[in-house]
């Protein structure tokens, strides 16, 4: 017999409920968090549709803790403390084993970011998942996209390009020797949102946007919120030994330049300043408008859904 939609909620989703912020959690209208006086909160939606920003064939694992880390970005990338989320489900079918593998994942990274399950929405139709974040952030303190100035200096964290090429590798266009594909591949199919580093960088970073549809169409984000000019320089994007692998560096470049699913974050600190490790100086803020990448003006488009 299929289970009911309350089971299934109470089986697979309302152990994460817990934390520090957490009033009332799942199983109620609403749930119920605590702020501090002196904050205010932050929150986004992130939708994942099966086939358009996942394969179909995915594990149910990995979905989960993709799904939460792409909504997580977004509290990173505004420097945000997480507080929780909710999840909302559309499922095709009550699929015991699937839902049991899949709320791992939503486990595991409910665990990594210290964000609770607080509720959501269970709903039958084409899979597709939907997480909402929720953060806090210190009263008049926020990483927006608008703060770059001329002089400031242009920061990626980690490595790019990586998901992209291991996208490519699943589309059967390239094969890496066994443990570059098993890293590119952990790139693509958990991915972790640069929480720390974003909460580092609050207070000192001018301008962040975290990367999820390729650097340069988000560098372009930063560019039109702040009225300034981007000049990135090619030659010292971050990439892994994994992704050097492939046999054209021109290829790799290109994913890193273009490709999605990153979720490191992009942010501009004043030249003085000096940057948290693990990230790489790729450029510098000028005056103007737009991105310009190896002194050539970018006019290629990131990923696009419609
Ligand atoms: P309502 O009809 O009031 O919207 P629901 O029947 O949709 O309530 O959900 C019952 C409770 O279970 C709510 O607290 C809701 O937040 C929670 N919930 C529903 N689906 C999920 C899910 N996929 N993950 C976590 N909590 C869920
Ligand atoms: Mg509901």
């Amino acid at each position: 017999m299929p289970i009911s939609e309350f089971t299934l909620i109470y089986r697979y989703f309302s152990a994460l409920g817990r934390g520090e912020a957490v009033e009332l959690s799942v199983g109620d209208d609403c749930a119920i968090l605590r702020l501090a006086a002196d904050e205010r909160l932050a929150t986004s939606v992130d939708t994942m549709v099966e086939g358009v920003h996942f394969p179909a064939d995915s594990f149910p694992e990995d979905i989960g803790f993709k799904a939460v880390s792409a909504a997580v970005s977004d509290l990173a990338a505004m420097g945000a403390r997480p507080i929780g989320m909710t999840l909302a489900l559309t499922l095709p079918e009550a699929d015991e084993l699937w839902l049991h593998t899949f709320s791992q994942g939503v486990a595991a990274a409910s665990t990594e970011y210290q964000l609770p399950l607080v509720g959501g929405d269970t709903t039958r139709g084409p899979l597709t998942i939907t997480v909402q974040v929720l953060g806090a952030l210190p009263l008049g303190e926020a990483l927006l996209r608008s703060g770059a100035c001329a002089g400031d200096s242009i920061y990626v964290s980690g490595t790019l390009g990586d998901a992209a090429s291991a996208l490519a590798m699943l589309a059967g266009d390239w094969q890496a020797a066994p443990e570059h594909a098993e890293y590119l591949l952990g790139r693509f199919n958990r991915p972790r949102a640069r929480l720390d580093l974003g909460r580092k960088l609050l207070g000192r970073a001018t301008a962040a946007i975290d990367i999820s549809d390729g650097l340069l169409a988000d560098a372009g984000h930063i560019a039109a919120a702040s009225g300034v000019k981007l000049c990135l320089d090619p030659q010292r994007l971050p990439l892994s030994p994994a992704l050097l692998s492939h046999p054209s560096v021109k290829k790799a470049l290109d994913w890193a330049l273009t490709g999605g699913d990153d979720y490191e974050l992009c942010f501009c600190l004043p030249a003085a300043e000096v940057p948290p490790a693990g990230c790489t100086l790729i450029g510098e803020v000028e005056v103007g408008s737009g991105v310009h990448c190896g002194g050539e003006p970018v006019t290629v488009a990131g990923y696009q859904h419609f």
